[in-house]
């Protein structure tokens, strides 16, 4: 038997000692920088001369590591060795399976100070953000571990007096990981360990700004007792290794989560039945958001504006369910918007090495650009209230940015920003307010802050998204609490840590014997 679930908890970095010991972990990470990483396939280590260069992005010229890059050549290798593994991979212990997540679980809570500090660095993580990451990442493997153990003997269905029928999940096959920068340990985690417990192998392409953790992980699942060959760690470009792979006639299925452009794109890809190929792949896509606050007339207007500025602000707005546009109730629209203003503008951007930074930096030079071209559209759209500028002289860093007076149809309340930019638009009524809030090609997330009962019931059906909050922010969702995903141009709507998540990583198989 198991214990219960629970989430793993946030740690209190006011109190000293926590606050020292992420003080500590960090300087143990600054002395580590710049190391080399080999790839991992069948669990030999393959060093190639062309590298991922992994940096800082709150420092642009530091290190955190050089990763050995996949080729085609090398690529084709690890899928025979996920192939051959899964020939006997398939048949392994569920519990076995499962008591490797809850092993390196337990590993990774005992360093978590020192993953916290890599997360700082690596993906310039403010303290409590890169906390956040680090326990969802054990939240994943104790949450699927136990889901494994639900779904180990199959689901019940009816027998009758002449026959015994039974209902099991097989796994799939060899799946595609291709996991996202922003959530560079959870997400990159939860996504690698789903098939690894149904069964599946894995070919695992961290995202190529932040490889370096995922390095990390795959020696924690090794030291907890993962067979060789059944995660396989082959980082590289998207273009050669992620369109090979999502391509190859062996691949059963691909888990991507990332933007909406490279999204839609290996859905295609995906869905195209290769010569040799004997199977439909299955396609777990879980792209972006456009994520709004809908604000009420009779909401409590101190508790919208934290949830704006949390939500919109968290991580320099890179999560897709960042809040990037607020609906607000003309009755009270002028007061929000200057409690937000002023909210932000406290607001302090630095290295999140130091304890006090709130707001860290953005990922790297591409997103700076494209963050401050949309602010640019911002000024010419609507009116600019605070923030507007970047600074890149030691990282990547946005002041985070309101825009008011926007029309809900406007570029800046369309289009995924991936920064900490967030646009007001004035509704006359509720149902406007609901109707601009789903008037975008996206439905991950969204929230209502409001004290009437009839509205927030209304928005509880017609507010289509996949994760709808109600008086509270719209980011920060919790395995087992918040089955995460969305609707339309966000995706396939797979509920990471959600109790159906690892179906799609499986299928259905009836037996059915005489009797
Ligand atoms: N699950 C995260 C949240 O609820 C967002 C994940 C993402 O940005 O990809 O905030």
């Amino acid at each position: 038997m198991v214990t219960p679930y629970k989430h793993e908890p946030f740690t209190d970095f006011t109190i000293d000692e926590n606050r020292k010991a992420l003080e500590e972990a960090i300087l143990k990470v600054e002395s580590e920088l710049g190391k080399e990483y080999p790839l991992i396939i069948g669990g030999e280590r393959i060093t190639t001369e062309d590298k991922l260069v992994s940096y800082n992005p709150a420092k642009k010229d530091e290190v955190i590591g050089y990763v050995s890059k996949a080729n085609k050549d090398l690529a084709e290798k690890a899928m025979k060795v996920a192939d051959e593994t899964f020939q006997w991979w398939r048949k392994s212990k569920p519990e076995m399976r499962a008591d490797i997540l809850f092993r390196a679980a337990a590993i990774v809570r005992r360093r978590k100070n020192e993953f916290t500090a890599h997360l700082v660095k690596e993906g310039g993580k403010p303290w409590k953000e890169a906390d956040a990451d680090t326990a969802e990442a054990i939240d994943f493997m104790e949450y699927y571990g136990r889901q494994m153990l639900e779904f180990k003997n199959g689901v019940e269905i009816n027998s009758r007096e002449v026959e015994n029928n039974r209902y099991n999940y097989i796994p799939l096959g060899v799946g595609v990981v291709i996991s996202p920068w922003n959530f560079l340990f959870a997400i990159m985690c939860g996504t690698t360990v789903a098939p690894l417990v149904t069964g599946n192998t894995v070919l695992l392409k961290p995202a190529s700004s932040t490889p370096v953790i995922a390095y990390k992980f795959l020696e924690v699942l090794e030291e907890a007792g993962m067979p060789a060959g059944v995660v396989n760690y082959i980082p590289g470009s998207g273009a050669e290794v992620g369109d090979y792979l999502v391509d190859h006639p062996r691949t059963r299925f691909v888990s991507f989560t990332g933007s909406r452009e490279v999204g839609t794109r290996i859905y295609e890809r995906a869905a195209k039945v290769q010569p040799g190929q004997k199977w439909l792949k299955r396609s777990i896509i879980e792209m972006g958001g456009k994520d709004t606050i809908v604000v009420d007339s009779d909401a409590d207007l101190e508790l919208a504006a934290d949830a704006i500025t949390y939500s919109s602000f968290g991580f320099s707005g890179q999560k897709c369910s960042a809040c990037s546009r607020v609906i607000a109730h003309q009755d009270i629209y002028d007061e929000l918007l200057q409690r937000v203003v002023d909210k932000t503008k406290e607001i302090n951007v630095a290295d999140p090495t130091n304890h006090d930074t709130y707001m860290g930096p953005v990922i790297d030079e591409g997103a700076y650009n494209k963050i401050l071209d949309y602010i640019e559209t911002g000024k010419k759209e609507g009116k600019l209230l605070t923030g507007g500028e970047g600074d890149n002289t030691k990282g990547w860093f946005v002041k985070p940015t309101v825009f008011g007076d926007l029309d809900p149809e406007s570029v800046i309340m369309q289009e995924e920003i991936f920064g900490p930019v967030v646009g007001f638009s004035k509704a006359k009524d509720f149902d406007q307010a609901i109707e601009f809030a789903n008037n975008t090609d996206y439905g991950l997330t969204g929230a209502v802050i409001s004290n009437n009962r009839d509205h927030i019931e209304q928005a509880r059906e017609d507010f289509h998204v996949g994760n709808l909050y109600f008086n509270r922010g719209c980011t920060a969702a919790i395995v087992g609490y918040h089955p995460f995903g969305g609707f339309n141009m966000s995706g396939t709507d797979s509920k990471a840590g959600g109790p159906d998540y690892l179906i799609h990583h499986m299928q259905g198989k009836t037996t059915s014997e005489m009797l």
